[in-house]
């Protein structure tokens, strides 16, 4: 028997417009499963626009929410069939927090495409809430809704990439805007002719508006922004700075461990015994080979 306060609990903490709780189970292993049910009788028919109240089907199925602390949440929801009176069709309601053929809420979408903008797709997956191929999907998504979009006012732009799952050297672009870090627009490569286009779009009132990008140390991507933002001071990624510095040490490291081992040939195959004992004292000395 599920208790009536429980369940106006589960409905505040759910916070999904006209959708409440009826009952609730917990899985081990799996998770929290909230049976929802639509506070609506009726929905309109997408045909000609006529409110229908009578039910044709119900189509229950479940779908991942937001995680509660550390445990899963899916839902189970009904996205009910309707038959409308004008047209004399079924049809099937539209539900605002969760999207035709997918398994997940879109809210849970927005949060994961920041995770993965925050970290990448692999960490993402790992956590287990989703999978690659489900995060593939709402990056999709997410690209094809917001291609339209339009920002008004950027002050500090970020240019990064995701690396894509499927197929080597698949990358996607992605703009954001630092000071909210929040995802302006996510494109569907990630040449310079693909960023270029879409900044151009935006128009020289906003360009001219921004005052710094951060963008990995691609000469490319540098020279969009030379072009298109004359206000804007270029800073390089920090990840990707540490990345390059970090490259740049072991480099330096093998290049000295190289040296050294050369001159050890060349005291070996001397005569002096007295050099061969320096270069040996000198690379006692050094952090980086170890003489025994
Ligand atoms: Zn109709």
């Amino acid at each position: 028997m599920v208790r009536k306060q429980d369940i106006k609990i589960l409905t505040e903490l759910l916070d999904l417009k006209d959708v409440k709780v009826i009952s609730h189970r917990i899985h081990d292993g799996i998770g929290m499963i909230l049976q929802t049910k639509s506070k609506k009788a009726y929905s309109t028919c997408p045909r000609c626009g006529t409110k229908s109240h009578r039910l044709h089907q119900n189509h229950r199925y479940i779908v991942k929410d937001l995680p509660f602390g550390e445990k899963p949440v899916f839902l189970e929801i009904n996205r009910r069939q309707f038959k409308c009176d004008e047209c004399k069709k079924p049809f099937s309601e539209k539900l605002d927090f969760v999207s035709q053929k997918r398994t997940y809420t879109k809210r849970l979408a927005d949060k994961i495409i920041q995770d993965v903008i925050e970290n990448d797709i692999h960490s993402v997956a790992d956590k287990g809430i989703v999978t690659t191929e489900e995060i593939e999907r709402m990056l999709k998504d997410a690209s094809e809704e917001l291609s339209d979009f339009k920002p008004d006012f950027i002050k500090r732009l970020g240019i990064d990439e995701i690396a894509l799952v499927k197929g080597k050297g698949n990358y996607c672009a992605v703009l954001i805007d630092l000071d909210t870090s929040k995802l302006i627009t996510l494109l569907s490569g990630r040449t310079q002719e693909v960023v270029k286009k879409t900044l151009i779009e935006w128009g020289t009132e906003v360009l001219e508006q921004i005052e710094e990008v951060s963008i990995d140390l691609w000469v490319g991507y540098k020279n969009v922004v030379t072009e298109l933002m004359p206000n804007a001071q270029v800073v390089a990624d920090r990840f990707h700075v540490m990345t390059q510095i970090n490259q740049e040490l072991d480099r330096q490291r093998k290049q000295e461990k190289r040296n050294l081992e050369e001159l050890v040939k060349k005291a070996q195959s001397s005569s002096e015994k007295a050099e061969h004992e320096k270069v040996l004292a000198g690379l006692k000395n050094s952090k980086y080979v170890r003489v025994t």
